[in-house]
């Protein structure tokens, strides 16, 4: 059983969820401004240092990027709507407490590990949070 979320942990990671969106409202509008694409690729390999096939994709990669960098924006939205609200912080299905060092790491998190491992078929943390 894991301890609800204090006051503090809430403002931690309220203050971690509006950097993320902060960082890639930035990297949307990047995108948005049509910014080369090389300097673009350069940027993604430096930040994917081991994807090396990717390489010869700049194209996929940079749609790839950009779709994640949306879905990531749409969770950290709605997680910063939810954040004030008594259900946040805990797990949509087995109603549990999901820990605060899990949260930071994804603070748009809506299950605990054990069942976004059952309802991601084969999701394995390398911690246990
Ligand atoms: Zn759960």
């Amino acid at each position: 059983m894991t301890a609800a979320l204090s006051p503090t942990q809430i403002q931690l990671l309220e203050a971690e969820l509006k950097n993320r969106q902060q960082q890639l409202d930035g990297q949307v509008a990047d995108h948005q401004q049509g910014r080369s694409r090389v300097e673009h690729a350069r940027e993604v390999l430096e930040q994917d240092g081991d994807d090396g096939p990717q390489r010869d994709a700049d194209r996929e990669v940079d749609l790839a990027r950009s779709d994640r960098e949306m879905a990531e924006l749409g969770r950290v939205s709605q997680a910063l709507q939810r954040i004030h609200h008594a259900d946040y912080g805990l797990c949509r299905d087995c109603g549990e407490h999901i820990p605060f060092e899990r949260l930071m790491l994804e603070p748009w998190a809506q299950r605990c590990v054990a069942c976004a491992s059952q309802a991601e078929g084969q999701y394995q943390p390398r911690l246990k949070l």
